[in-house]
């Protein structure tokens, strides 16, 4: 870094998640695969984004390297102004557990554990003190208020992805990360999800990213943006289900046609 060089915290100040030209390179039998490839993007807090793209095109790798789950081969990433690369795995891990929170397609709840211990998890690994008023509190607001005791295995599968929020949510993180939060779910279940979700930004003014393939589930967020090949290549602000399912026909139309033009057919 030049002597010049602003300090890593301002750089990303005044938006609650940044990243900076980040790729992300794996290498493979077939060669190098460049599964993002220089994407940048800045994210006001209280805003609610939704990440959609055709299969392969890196919508898991960018919230895997923007969530700090993965760590990109080139680029910065930063959240609420602190770079998140640089430090050990374990401060990485701290500084991950005190600000982001995240939801899976397939709950990963641990099945050992009550409704109430799954919630509190990430606060007892943390090594924070469990606030149980403040737990119960968040499960009410799921609407498991009733079933703290309950293991995942008494629940339908909309319930424990409402544990699984609730869980995200315990310790007040800045950013959200949801991948495919409604891809397990009825469309019943799915709806009281993406309720809860948006609840969460517009509420309490989480900043919420959210990979789906559902124009439904994408018409949620306050823009999508869309990615090709590694590159963000669309941003459409207020989406409906109408607008995001035209533009990502539009996007996988264009994607075969590239892919034909450089393979040559
Ligand atoms: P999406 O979530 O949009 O389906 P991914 O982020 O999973 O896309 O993958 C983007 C590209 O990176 C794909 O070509 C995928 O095959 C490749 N990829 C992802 N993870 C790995 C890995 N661990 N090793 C090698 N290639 C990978």
């Amino acid at each position: 870094m030049s002597q010049h060089a602003p300090p890593a915290d301002a750089l990303g100040a005044g938006h609650v998640l940044r990243l900076d030209a980040v790729t992300k390179h794996y290498e493979s039998p077939g060669g190098l695969v460049r599964a993002l490839d220089g994407v940048s993007l800045a994210l006001d807090g209280g805003s609610f984004t939704a990440v959609m793209g055709p299969s392969g095109s890196g919508k898991s790798t960018l919230l895997q390297c923007a969530a700090g789950l993965d760590s990109p081969s080139s680029g910065r990433v930063f959240v609420d102004g602190t770079e998140m690369s640089g430090g050990s795995e374990a401060q990485l891990t701290t500084f991950r557990r005190g600000r982001i929170g995240f939801v899976f397609q397939h709950f990963n709840l641990l099945p050992t554990l009550t409704v109430l211990q799954n919630t509190t998890l990430p606060v007892r690994l943390a090594g924070k003190r469990v606030n149980r008023a403040q737990a119960v509190e968040t499960l009410n607001r799921v609407g498991l208020g009733d079933r703290l005791d309950h293991l995942p295995s008494q629940l339908s599968g909309g319930q424990q992805q409402r544990v699984a929020i609730a869980r995200a949510l315990v310790a007040g993180p800045r950013v959200v990360f949801a991948d495919e939060p409604t891809g397990a779910l009825d469309t019943r279940s799915a709806r009281e999800v993406l309720a809860l979700l948006q609840e969460a930004v517009r509420i309490d003014g989480r900043t919420l990213v959210m990979v789906t393939h559902d124009p439904v589930a994408a018409a949620h967020a306050d823009q999508v943006l869309f990615l090709a090949d590694g590159r963000l290549v669309g941003r459409l602000d207020r989406p409906t289900a109408v607008t995001v399912a035209d533009t990502m026909t539009r996007l996988t139309d264009q994607v075969a046609a590239d892919r034909r033009v450089s393979e040559g057919v």
